[in-house]
């Protein structure tokens, strides 16, 4: 399953972009092909500013890439992963 933030728990969702303390509306997945073998995913959390801007930072890597609402991601996880 989806290795979110390595299991910590969080109190809330915050945007992955450094400085960044916005709540998160979406959930980037990625993977770097060179070092994560391809069921590996890593997941980035963003807010609405900065979607696009982690989106951007990965495409220009040609990193695969998924984006999709957070609820989404949540909905998908067990409830025993869920952050809050
Ligand atoms: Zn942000």
């Amino acid at each position: 399953m989806i290795d979110l933030l390595g299991g910590e728990a969080a109190s809330q969702h915050e945007c992955s972009r450094s400085g960044c303390r916005h709540e998160a509306g979406w959930a980037i997945l990625w993977r770097n092909p060179k070092i994560h073998t391809a069921d590996r995913r890593k997941t980035w959390l963003a807010c609405d500013e900065h979607c696009a801007y982690l989106q951007d930072f990965l495409e220009a890597r040609s990193f695969p890439l998924e984006v999709l609402p957070l609820s989404e991601l949540l909905a998908r996880t067990s409830p025993e992963e869920h952050l809050s």
